[in-house]
């Protein structure tokens, strides 16, 4: 499972946290409870052959107002 590193913004306090989707919101501090948390970047999946769960987006199309005809 993926575990990513978060960093508060507000008391600097860095902490772990289980991530069960890909676009989950960033969780609290758990030190001041504060939502202004930011996910650090792995420092130790990167280069390995770790298997993203999120592909590449193409460019084009989407969700957006496409209503071209
Ligand atoms: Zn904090």
């Amino acid at each position: 499972m993926p575990i990513y590193e978060y960093k508060c913004n507000v008391c600097g306090h860095e902490f772990e946290e289980l991530v069960l989707s890909s676009c989950a919101e960033s969780p609290v501090c758990p030190e001041c409870k504060s939502p202004e948390t930011e996910k650090q970047l792995s420092s130790f999946s990167s280069g390995a052959s770790f298997e993203d769960p999120m592909p590449s987006i193409p460019p084009s199309g989407g969700c957006g107002s496409s209503g071209f005809s």
